[in-house]
């Protein structure tokens, strides 16, 4: 994974103090979150979750939030940023009193939905602790709902959360962590003055945690006017160059949509993301690539909520085999196992660039990142070299050949097939229920645990992935047989 050696530079003289000693190290050195503060069931569930040492980011930055103070943090997603403010602001919640005493701020839907996931997972440990997603693109009423029953935690986007402000249905005024996630997004999107509205109805005095993956000017404006002497943890070489090999194709404009078809049966990979400069591009690269048999799906911010939920279990549970997506709607996307990363359009920023990139090569796995650009992008393509420090390596679109025996291997299909099932967490439904209903014998003859994927359970539906051969069986077993007792509706997507 790419996580980079993190340093703690106190901007904050005068509290020094409270730092006490650097954490201790295994015999691999590295950090132990048993070195930590943190109750033994939650020592206990991160070890549950596989968490077997503190990243670099997580060690610089927890001994100080869990001290209590204000934090900067420069750390991008892949950093296991999310554990190290989650776990700071549930050691301070006190889950017998049902008011909101933590708020993360995202930039983005998705982002928040898997900050809503990790703090979940992480709050296992302890009694039943509430969090509440409150996004925009939804109706209010569920969330109206949630936050009426008591919520603990909530985790959403500005403009919604100062909507249901304004309205009064929400109160921060018990509040005593404040979370800004991808503060820099935030920012990039025009949503200082909403923040500034947000934390004007906190109470002052709160611990705010700022996490972003840049440093701009407007990042000390908001460090300013809303941080109490905080620390700055600042996080050296972000990107783990070594892991992604990228690779240059010259094209026209008349070929770049169809050197992704080529590349794919070149390459063969299980999950790819294409990522396109704008909407329109993106919709026509997907009509193609369905055209040419390819598994595909657009993502991008003109989509509905429930499709956009959709797009992404079916992505992230290898039943389509790419995403083709714009920048702003990919933001904070987590997908384990990418294999290709596809810049159908170069960036103008090289920045944007990198992150692009960074999306495959997780996890200490290899990843490759090709870039399609024409002539007229090369300027841009001047610019990442620049950044990179490293010069564009160049190969050539007729030497994309389909791989395979005899150079025919059939149509790339993904692995899995996704089966919707009609009801989510309203209906109380758990990942376990499926999986209990799928290995029973009940309405047919009973699968293996290796045969189903991933269950998601999202609202009002649920998606579990199943092993191509056996989706059409699997779905008429759950419309035959019972869901937690009871009788569902399942498809196939
Ligand atoms: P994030 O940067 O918060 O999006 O986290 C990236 C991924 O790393 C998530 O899937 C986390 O569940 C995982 N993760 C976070 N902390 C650790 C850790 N200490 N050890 C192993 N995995 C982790």
């Amino acid at each position: 994974m790419d996580y980079a050696r993190a340093a703690t530079k106190n901007v904050a003289p005068r509290r020094t103090s409270q730092l006490k000693s650097a954490p201790s190290t295994d015999n691999w050195g590295m950090t132990a979150f048993s070195s930590l503060p943190l109750s033994p069931a939650t020592l206990a569930n991160l070890q549950q979750l596989g968490y077997e040492s503190m990243t670099p980011i997580q060690a610089a930055s927890l001994p100080v939030a869990l001290a209590g103070q204000d934090l900067i943090a420069q750390a991008k997603t892949g950093s296991g940023k999310t554990a190290a403010f989650a776990l700071a602001l549930l050691t301070k919640l006190n889950p017998r009193w049902f008011a909101v005493q933590a708020m993360v701020l995202c930039p983005t839907r998705e982002l928040a939905d898997q900050v809503t996931v990790e703090i979940r997972r992480l709050a296992r440990a302890e009694e039943n602790i509430k969090v509440v997603t409150l996004c925009g693109g939804v109706a209010t009423r569920g969330q109206r709902a949630s936050l009426e029953n008591g919520a603990h935690i909530v985790v959403g986007t500005p403009g919604r959360i100062m909507d249901l402000l304004e309205r009064e249905y929400l109160s921060l005024e018990n509040l005593n962590t404040l979370v800004l996630d991808e503060a820099d997004r935030m920012l990039d999107m025009g949503f200082f003055d909403d923040i500034a509205t947000v934390v004007k109805q906190t109470p002052k005095e709160r611990q705010t945690l700022l996490f972003s993956a840049t440093y701009p000017e407007g990042i000390e404006k908001l460090a300013k006017q809303f941080m109490r002497e905080p620390q700055q943890i600042t996080v050296k070489a972000a990107v783990a160059e070594n892991t992604i090999e990228q690779r240059f194709y010259e094209v026209e404009r008349s070929n770049r949509l169809d050197t992704v078809g080529l590349l794919l049966n070149h390459f063969r990979p299980v999950s790819t993301i294409a990522f396109c400069n704008t909407k329109a591009q993106c919709n026509e690269l997907v009509t193609l690539l369905q055209g040419q048999g390819f598994v595909a799906q657009a993502l991008h911010g003109d989509l509905e909520q429930r499709d956009r939920d959709q797009v992404l279990a079916q992505f992230a549970n290898r039943s389509c085999s790419v995403l083709v997506a714009t920048d702003v709607a990919s933001r904070g996307l987590d997908v384990k196992e990418l294999d290709l990363v596809i810049n159908v359009d170069i960036t103008p920023d090289a920045e944007v660039h990198v992150h692009r990139i960074g999306r495959t090569g997780r996890a200490g796995q290899s990843g490759l990142a090709v870039s399609l650009a024409s002539m007229n992008e090369m300027g841009s393509v001047g610019k990442i070299e620049q950044y990179q420090n490293a010069p564009s390596v160049w190969f050539k679109r007729d030497e994309l050949t389909p791989t395979g025996e005899n150079g025919k291997l059939g149509r790339l299909l993904p692995p899995m097939v996704t089966v919707q099932i009609a009801g989510g967490r309203k209906e109380k439904i758990r990942p376990g229920d499926v999986l209990g209903a799928l290995t029973s014998t009940d309405g047919g003859p009973p699968y293996t645990r290796e045969q189903i994927g991933k269950i998601a359970v999202t609202e009002y539906c649920t998606f579990v992935a199943v092993e191509r051969s056996i989706a059409k069986d699997a779905c008429d077993k759950l419309n035959a047989g019972k869901v937690k007792g009871k009788s569902v509706r399942a498809r196939l997507l």
